[in-house]
């Protein structure tokens, strides 16, 4: 058995760094957390625990494929590179020739966060002046509420939960999509008896280990917030001397709050007054107070004003001030000194190119005048690391688009994911075990780099090389092309005065918190004028000019008298494990969790099969009776695949793709939706 060095490439925020167990043979065995790492500890998720599955997966994709029966149908014959290649680079050609280079739209997310293998294809995309794509399919909107209060992507070193008297976890399930977060709460109520307050709609694995869960309804998460300022101000538990050192609170602030009396919030929320007054108390009466911001209550129609309003909490009470105190919601500014250009290609980039919205990619593709403007429609994609036909929201318009005849696709993959198989040609794709890459984070401080472990299976390929044979077929030049992987790593960390590739993958990792003062914003916030502000800057979005709760959330009405959350299942990463045997063991099947009274008044059993639904399209789904969410709210935790639904349709058929205000982003948890005793279609 021998152990090698790595690092977990998924959307998740800790990057851990990871051991790879190897048997006699060179086969992988295990995954463990690296021990010594100040953010693993050791402890890693099972889903990447038991990679072995994904690695060693039977649908895994070993060569080339290209479609010989209809688009969806599933038919593929095995072909050689040169011949898969060729013709990507033939069609993407034509394509060109024919409608210009905008035609062409390169679509990619996070299904690996390494920066050499999420990167190349930004670089073909700039270099050859395809279409942008708008990256606003997860943290685009936590993104702008955050920045519009504190102005810059950092704060509080998650290290410090350790050293807190109440931790406030807001909007995200971190047993299942962060587990390193509880592993710092746990030492905090070891060492210091902290307190754990959940904030979620529904009673998640997290609200489960909380002292206190505020189950309030989705979508009113600014409501309680605003209500938590209120009770802060009026009762004195408000830092004034902070307030006007560090930030613009001023008298019209104060007025503003006069009237978000916990009244008016428990009106909004469905929380008594009580919960949010004796919330309030907890955490104005506690200095060191640590607020987890997650993405999942940034996922609604007011998501950017939430977060600005929940952001607003450390501010009031002056908790940045010391250890253990403040908050955190994306700690990506950390890498600002990484220089990207010879990975992304920026340097490339040609102007007035139009940008895609990727969160509208079935109006993009069914050619919605309001997405692809006086532009060209897109006729060619190549898609890495994502699986749009699962993921993305608007489902039924997502399928409408890859069924076009005028559309070629290729889509480089691991598995025959449901959007491989709408495409012309698949290409079999390395896992991050089988290449090199460099890691940065958005929830830790660390940069780290990792060598592949095993050679790849089959005939897969990595992103990068895919990437630098399309290039050459297609006359693009850059010297990011010109380089291997691991050169390309090597150059971006000399160029970023970091240590080279070698000595990097020699100590493993790089800590690059910046210092207490920085971090806790003591030298001013990220503003130019180094204040917090209470009072944004939206642009040119009409939204609340106070920390409010914005009513621009999919109400209930008569005829969709539920709200649907889609929120993370515990097994899966998005779609990246619904196809592995022990985290579908785990999840069992979809199932739609509701209330017992609101199943009751639907004359519905516990197991009972329901149809859920609204005007975008409906699905058949089990009924579970659970009593941790209020009355007319529905969770659906995900992402299973849209086979896994009875009549083929997964949960993105009922999620919008409207645009949330003011940069984007996807309303995955701002559903309405009826609920019906099952009938069949047909
Ligand atoms: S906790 Fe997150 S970073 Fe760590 S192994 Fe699991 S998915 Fe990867």
């Amino acid at each position: 058995m021998t152990i090698q060095p790595s690092v977990c490439p998924h959307d998740c925020p800790s990057a851990c760094a990871l051991d790879v167990e190897l048997d006699a043979a060179g086969r992988v065995k295990r995954l463990h957390g690296a021990k010594e790492h100040p953010h693993t500890q050791g402890i890693i998720c099972a889903k990447v625990a038991r990679y072995t599955e994904l690695v060693y997966h039977e649908r895994r994709l070993t060569t080339p494929l290209k479609r010989i029966g209809a688009k969806g149908e599933g038919k593929f014959a095995a072909i050689g590179w040169d011949e898969a290649l060729d013709e990507v680079a033939e069609r993407f050609r034509q394509a060109a020739e024919r409608f210009g280079p905008e035609t062409v739209w390169p679509y990619q997310y996070a299904g690996t966060m390494g920066l050499v293998m999420r990167n190349s294809i930004e670089r073909l995309r700039n270099v050859m002046g395809y279409s942008n794509q708008l990256f606003t399919i997860c943290s685009t909107v936590g993104g702008a509420g955050w920045l519009a209060g504190v102005g810059s992507k950092l704060g509080t070193d998650m290290r410090e939960i350790a050293q807190s008297d109440l931790i406030v976890i807001w909007g995200t399930n971190v047993v299942a999509t962060q587990i390193q977060v509880m592993t710092f709460v746990t030492q905090a109520k070891r060492q210091r008896g902290a307190k754990l307050v959940v904030i979620d709609p529904y009673r998640n694995a997290t609200a489960q280990k909380a002292d206190i869960h505020l189950m309030l309804r989705p979508g009113t998460d600014g409501a309680l917030a605003a209500a938590v300022m209120h009770v802060l101000l009026k009762e004195g538990l408000a830092d004034r001397d902070y307030l006007a050192k560090f930030t613009d609170f001023g008298p019209d602030v104060a007025a503003h709050f006069e009237a978000r009396t916990p009244a008016w919030a428990a009106e909004i929320t469905g929380l008594s007054v009580e919960e949010i007054v004796s919330f309030a108390r907890l955490y104005g009466g506690t200095k060191r107070s640590y607020l987890r911001l997650g993405f999942g209550f940034t996922r609604q129609r007011n998501g950017a004003v939430a977060t600005h309003a929940v952001s607003c909490l450390p501010a009031v009470t002056g908790a940045w001030q010391v250890e253990g105190g403040g908050a955190l919601i994306n700690d990506s500014d950390c890498f600002r000194q990484l220089k990207k250009s010879l990975l992304t290609g920026e340097d490339a980039a040609r102007r007035g190119v139009r940008t895609l919205d990727m969160s509208r990619i079935g109006a993009v593709l069914t050619g919605d005048r309001r997405d692809i403007g006086n532009g060209p429609p897109v006729t060619a994609m190549l898609i890495q690391n994502t699986n749009p036909m699962v993921v993305a929201p608007d489902s039924k318009r997502v399928r409408a688009g890859f069924l076009r005849d005028d559309l070629f696709v290729c889509v480089h993959e691991q598995r025959m994911s449901e959007t491989a198989l709408m495409a012309d040609i698949v290409l079999p794709a390395t896992t991050f075990l089988e290449h090199d890459d460099l890691y940065a984070s958005y929830g830790t401080s660390f940069l780290q780099v990792a060598k592949a472990v095993i050679a790849p299976q089959g005939e897969a390929r990595s992103n990068h090389e895919v990437i630098r044979a399309l290039a050459q077929r297609l006359g693009a030049r850059h010297p990011g092309f010109d380089m291997t992987g691991w050169e390309l790593i090597d150059a971006t960390l000399a160029r970023s005065a970091f240590p080279g590739a070698e000595e990097l993958a020699r100590r493993r990792w790089i800590d690059l918190a910046p210092d207490f003062e920085t971090a806790h914003f003591l030298k001013g916030f990220g503003h130019s004028d180094g204040r917090f502000r209470f009072k944004p800057d939206w642009g040119d979005a009409t939204l609340p000019v106070f920390p409010d709760h914005a009513p621009l959330i999919d109400e209930p009405d008569h005829e969709h008298p539920f709200r649907l959350v889609t929120a993370p299942a515990h097994s899966f990463l998005n779609s990246s494990f619904n196809e592995t045997p022990s985290s579908r063991k785990a999840e069992g099947a979809p199932v739609a969790m509701v209330h017992p009274a609101d199943l009751d008044r639907l004359n519905l059993a516990d197991g009972a099969t329901l149809r859920i639904g609204n005007k975008q399209g409906s699905l058949l789904v089990a009924a579970r009776a659970f009593d941790g969410v209020q009355r007319g709210v529905v969770i659906v935790e995900g992402l299973w695949a849209n086979a896994d639904f009875e009549e083929g349709a997964g949960i993105n058929l009922l999620t919008s793709a409207d645009v949330i205000p003011p940069v984007g982003g996807a309303p995955f948890h701002d559903t309405k939706v009826w609920l019906r005793t099952a009938y069949r279609d047909g």
